[in-house]
């Protein structure tokens, strides 16, 4: 069976643990595998055991291909993995634990706990900052602008917000990628540091008329839209990003139940994921780009999450 294009065909040839491996493998080591211990690449093939030992005299000479991946401490399988990381990269408006749990034949514990694995794995890392016509905006998730009149959640939303939403600050790099996170408040302090820690200074930058925003002029090109007064002004706006908290607002209005607040920042990296492989890429193309995080990945679950990977243990 060649590579699969669809989710069907991808449950069919992820079930072969040799096409997870040679899978694995592809992205892992394009020119030969080495050992993570000591970078050796003399390395011996157990096919039984679908491991390697390392040709140099050192401990924990053997390694499994998921080493060094957001899989290495996982005791579920890479045909499960695999499956739910073609699943997560590719719906569009997000996928609910329930939906993977019933397409892998986990529990939805299981799932939940897989699929937030995942989505470290969608972060964007890279900290390249963003440079040209950058927009910047906030918004407001959860709590009751889900059940409102649109007319009544724009207001809403664009407004100063309630106790029960989560303010978030997005970025949008005309032409380019999209990065959003999860922000204490609107305070000037909070909106100016990470105007800064993400956008190059003399970069052209859009935003509405927040006070928060004042006093950035001395180091971008900055130029305010008051929606107060117009949404356009030539190419002031900041319409790209609009566009992106609808995507993201439908997501989780249509699929996730409820977002935690300590959760939420889970959600922005997959919905930027998506985004920000949206053009030229079908969906064994996104998976690929998922796949390749994963495998970059240096970080272990474990140690990011000591807590979250005591209950996925006790789960499985
Ligand atoms: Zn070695």
């Amino acid at each position: 069976m060649s590579e699969p294009k669809t989710l069907q065909e991808a449950i069919i040839f992820y079930s072969d643990p040799d096409n997870c491996l040679r899978k694995m493998v592809s992205k892992r080591w394009p020119n030969g595998v080495v050992c993570p211990t000591c970078g050796s690449t003399k390395a011996s093939f157990n096919a039984a055991r679908r491991t390697w030992k390392c040709g140099s005299h050192h401990p924990r000479r053997e390694f499994s291909v998921k080493i060094g991946t957001i899989f290495e401490d996982s005791p579920i399988g890479l045909d499960k993995w695999l499956t739910a990381m073609w699943m997560i990269s590719n719906d569009k408006n997000g996928i609910s634990s329930y939906e993977v749990a019933r397409g892998l034949g986990v529990t939805q514990k299981t799932a939940w706990f897989m699929m937030h694995r995942i989505r470290l794995a969608l972060q964007d890392e890279n900290g390249k900052m963003m440079g040209g016509e950058v927009e910047v905006d906030e918004t407001f998730i959860g709590g009751l602008a889900r059940n409102m009149h649109v007319n009544k959640r724009r207001e809403k939303i664009t407004g100063t917000g309630g106790k029960d939403k989560t303010p978030v600050l997005g970025f949008v790099e005309r032409g380019g990628d999209v990065r959003a996170t999860v922000i204490p408040n609107r305070k000037r302090n909070t909106l100016h540091g990470l105007v800064k820690a993400n956008v190059s200074a003399g970069s052209a930058l859009y935003s509405d008329a927040l006070k928060g925003y004042e006093g950035l002029d001395g180091e971008f090109f900055h130029q305010v839209v008051d929606h107060a007064v117009e949404y356009v002004r030539g190419n002031v706006h900041t319409n790209t990003l609009e566009n992106f908290w609808s995507l993201l607002k439908r997501g989780i209005k249509g699929t996730y139940i409820s977002v935690e607040p300590f959760h939420l920042f889970r959600y922005l990296d997959e919905q930027s994921f998506r985004y920000n492989c949206r053009e030229d890429l079908d969906d064994s193309g996104r998976f690929e780009v998922a796949l390749s995080q994963v495998v970059g990945r240096r970080l272990t679950w474990k140690r990011l999450t000591g807590k979250l990977q005591d209950s996925e243990t006790r789960t499985n």
